[in-house]
């Protein structure tokens, strides 16, 4: 086609054309924007207002052996990053992690982050789950935290410097596209679509370096600590394009969801002493962890409330929960370091936490899959080979530094130091690279698209699939899982592939049609919900938090290695094996050999 120039406005469609397009104005996306914005013509593209992604929800901390207030440092961060993750983190990307993270928290400090302090005036620190001092002997203050709203501060500080340098932002923009063109026999991206919430109009972003900063997509699930909008949209956008994705397998549960609705209260409280009881009143981490007891990794925690439950232990009138006690605290502390999730206890909970234990349950909380990239937060398109030009970072991307089960805190750690990569990266290519042309009539493929979820006879509700697929999601690839359990939710989902096709749009409207897209979000939740039910079931053994009761050891002679699945032939067949290839991708071993997983 002829090239349309930045400010175009051809049949409808607005063309624009800048240097770096971030998909994405979370933690990962604005911390690469920072990185780009000085550098080169920078535009972010957000479904969300920038400050209501949900790196704002961020509770506890972000990690950083910084010790201020004991002895660490980023060897045994590193050690810490690899053992959490079973074994199956690139112990390359770790170590780059935890390195790089002193001046990821100094870069916040710098742009105004209000951390906590200690007396003397340093970033004060607190404990959290599976960090530890000299390889495993004791827990140990790594967090730096902003009392319980640290995610919320770091979205603000980013927000404001993104603001500083000029950046462009288009918010309330759906992308729902990537723009593909050979060039020299390689496939490379040439820009992505968006759809304006507003006014129903498309937009065409044209760029040299394109980064997906989506974030996750906890939406799979029903009991889920994440906000409605974590549909996995860029996740499912690569996907479809038939480049691989990473480990879906593993998904974390975090322990302490607020019982029966999931939302979090974070590790925070267990770093500043709270303790997990059962019905008995029993500490019962410490037959589970004897060392680290409450504050091991969330997997194990997660596992071993659920064994309770199972085993008559749990409390409440169907025994169905657990209990997170603080009332040892002093009211003054819980009021100073976790004012917000007690609060949270109290609102939806009626539970006074100075006096009463809270009922709390695991809860979906974080994908350690998705877009598989190198150190760089270049895009792979295979084990080795790269997409020039196409970037990923944040929980949208499998580095993987996080390996089978994340640490609490290494999220927000991630974010800064492999969103700013990404930045960094995506100028230094940018600077180099021609622009690739569009293809042909460039928004054909998201008008299918809308056509397709418009089209259907309406005899289904977007609600109604959206929740059976959750609820399946919860009952059967939760916690445990078989192969039996995988294969029921894996037959549901080719059901609800099926009854999507026929799904009613209400609102025919141009204007704020959120109808219109939750049906289209409902598709990637589909796709990757999918996705995560066939890598489940093919992985034959129990690591991090993939926990398979019919394959209940750890197989690192045949296992110890990432999944890579591929969309394949006939994406709109219903059999999952008859569009998805599974295949193996080696995991990098620097320094640690994987042991048996103690605490
Ligand atoms: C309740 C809660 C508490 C947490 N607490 C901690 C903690 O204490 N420490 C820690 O390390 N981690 C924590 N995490 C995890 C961590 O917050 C997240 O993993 C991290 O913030 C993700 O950042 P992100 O930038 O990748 O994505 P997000 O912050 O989710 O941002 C995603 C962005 O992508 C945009 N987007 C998505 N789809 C589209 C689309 N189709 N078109 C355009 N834009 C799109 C959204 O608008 C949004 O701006 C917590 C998570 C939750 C849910």
């Amino acid at each position: 086609m002829t090239q349309p120039d930045q400010g175009d406005i051809i049949d409808g469609v607005h063309y624009h054309q800048h240097d770096i397009v971030i998909v994405g104005a979370g933690g990962a996306g604005m911390r690469a924007a920072i990185e780009a914005g000085p550098s080169a013509s920078t535009a972010v593209i957000s479904k969300l207002y920038p400050t209501r992604s949900h790196t704002g929800a961020a509770q506890g901390g972000m990690a950083a052996a910084l010790a201020n207030v004991e002895e660490d440092n980023w060897e045994w961060h590193t050690y810490d990053t690899v053992k959490g993750g079973d074994y199956l983190v690139d112990q390359d990307a770790a170590e780059i992690l935890a390195k790089e993270a002193i001046d990821a928290v100094i870069d916040l400090e710098n742009m105004g982050l209000p951390f906590n302090r200690t007396p003397e005036g340093r970033i004060d620190q607190r404990r959290f789950g599976g960090h530890t001092r000299e390889h495993g002997k004791a827990p140990v203050r790594r967090a730096c935290y902003a009392a319980d709203r640290t995610g919320h501060m770091i979205l603000q500080t980013l927000y404001q410097n993104c603001v500083k340098h000029g950046i462009n932002f288009f918010n309330e923009f759906y992308v729902l596209d990537l723009l593909m063109s050979e060039v020299d026999g390689i496939e490379r991206p040439a820009g992505v679509v968006a759809y304006e919430l507003a006014t129903g109009d498309l937009h065409v972003f044209q760029g040299k370096s394109i980064i997906f900063a989506t974030g996750g997509f906890g939406k799979i699930f029903k009991t889920t600590s994440n906000a409605h909008t974590l549909t996995g949209d860029g996740v499912g956008i690569v996907w479809r394009k038939g480049l691989p994705l990473e480990d879906m397998e593993f998904f974390q549960f975090h322990p302490t969801g607020l019982a029966g609705l999931g939302i979090l209260l974070s590790e925070a409280a267990r770093g500043e002493g709270a303790i997990l009881r059962n019905a008995d009143g029993e500490r019962f981490m410490e037959r589970y962890a004897p060392t680290i007891k409450d504050l091991a990794p969330r997997d194990i925690v997660a596992r071993s409330m659920a064994t309770e439950i199972r085993e008559g232990r749990g409390a409440g009138p169907y025994k169905d929960y657990v209990y997170l006690d603080i009332t040892h605290l002093e009211p003054a502390v819980i009021d100073a370091k976790l004012p917000d999730i007690t609060e949270f206890a109290r609102t939806y909970l009626g539970v006074e936490p100075y006096t009463e234990p809270v009922p709390v349950l695991p809860t979906a909380h974080y994908a350690m899959g998705g877009i598989p990239t190198t150190n760089n937060a270049e895009v792979l398109r295979s084990n080795t080979e790269t997409v020039p030009g196409l970037f990923a970072a944040g929980e949208c991307a499998c580095v993987s530094v996080h390996g089978s089960n994340r640490l609490g805190t290494n999220s927000l750690l991630d974010i800064n130091v492999f969103g700013k990569r990404a930045g960094n990266n995506a100028v230094a290519y940018a600077k180099t690279a021609d622009w690739v042309p569009l293809p042909e009539d460039p928004t054909a493929g998201v008008r299918r698209l809308l056509d397709h979820v418009r089209g259907g006879d309406g005899s289904e509700r977007i609600a109604v699939i959206r929740r059976e697929l959750q609820e399946a999601m919860d009952r059967n690839a939760q916690v445990f899982r078989t192969d039996e359990s995988l294969r029921e939710v894996g037959d549901l989902i080719k059901t609800l592939r099926d009854r999507y096709r026929n799904v009613q749009v209400q609102d025919k409207g141009k204007r704020f049609n959120t109808d219109l897209l939750e049906a289209v979000e409902l598709g990637f939740l589909l796709d990757l919900a999918e996705v995560v039910v066939y890598s489940a079931r093919n992985r034959k053994e129990s690591r991090g938090a993939h926990m398979r009761e019919d394959y209940p050891k750890r197989d690192d002679k045949n296992l110890m290695v990432h999944t890579m699945a591929y969309l394949t032939g006939d994406a709109e067949s219903a059999e999952a094996d008859d569009h998805i290839k599974l295949d193996w991708k080696p995991v990098v071993v620097t320094n640690y050999q994987p042991t048996e997983r103690k605490y």
